[in-house]
């Protein structure tokens, strides 16, 4: 299918940034993942490209707060996009002050990025939409960049715990006009949902 074919190809590590200025030139279109610090993001996105240690996890000692760029495709094919792992946002341990300057740099990055098309935003099946999450969401409405929510770790909850958390998530993001309506919910630990995942991406890319 179309969605395996998109990360079947080359997929590399190709710039980080700390700051704004540190970003790299815009070219190509952007799909971002964003969510909350332990969300499962370095898991999902591993998972979706099928590389094993494309983004580095949290296990990973010396782990930087960082986003990362990752080439996905072969360079000039029209399906070929960059990858954006975004830092995990509200990661209480590492102090105020850190937490506040990534925080501006998430939402520096997601208000005035051109080339992004869209923001993929994960949260924990088992604790829903946070604060945290739906100031960044707010971010995303305002500079009207289209998002989709991803609920992570699925493998943790019941079926009908599952479908309780898809429907209070899209009753949750109802009105805000920049979302995407369907939620969709994925396990790096089983594999669920990461080939819908895929498929979605691709007809994004499409488009
Ligand atoms: P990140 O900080 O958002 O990049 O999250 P990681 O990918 O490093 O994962 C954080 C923790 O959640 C780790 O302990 C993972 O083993 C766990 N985790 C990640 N994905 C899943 C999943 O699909 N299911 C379950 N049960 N645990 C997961």
């Amino acid at each position: 299918e179309i969605g395996r074919k998109l990360f079947a190809g080359e997929a590399g590590f190709y710039w980080a940034a700390a700051s704004l200025g540190g970003l790299p030139p815009m070219t190509g279109v952007e799909i971002a993942f964003a969510g909350r610090s332990n969300v499962g993001k370095s898991s999902l996105v591993n998972a979706l490209t099928g590389r094993r240690t494309l983004a580095r996890t949290s296990h990973t000692p010396g782990r930087t707060q960082e986003l990362n760029f990752f080439r996905i495709g072969r360079a000039g094919s029209p399906l070929a996009f960059t990858l954006v792992d975004m830092p995990g946002y509200g990661f209480a341990a590492v102090g105020k002050e850190k937490v506040a300057a990534w925080t501006d740099l998430i939402h520096a990055y997601l208000r005035g990025r051109a080339n992004l098309a869209r923001v993929y935003v994960l949260v924990d099946s088992r604790h829903g939409l946070k604060d945290t999450d739906a100031r960044v969401l707010e971010t995303l409405d305002k500079a009207a960049v289209s998002y989709q929510i991803i609920l992570t770790k699925v493998d943790e909850l019941r079926q009908s715990e599952a479908e309780g958390r898809i429907a209070a998530t899209r009753s949750a993001i109802a009105k805000r006009p920049a979302a995407f309506p369907d939620i969709l919910p994925t396990s790096s630990r089983t594999g669920a949902g990461i080939a819908e995942l895929r498929a979605a991406v691709a007809r994004l890319l499409a488009e």
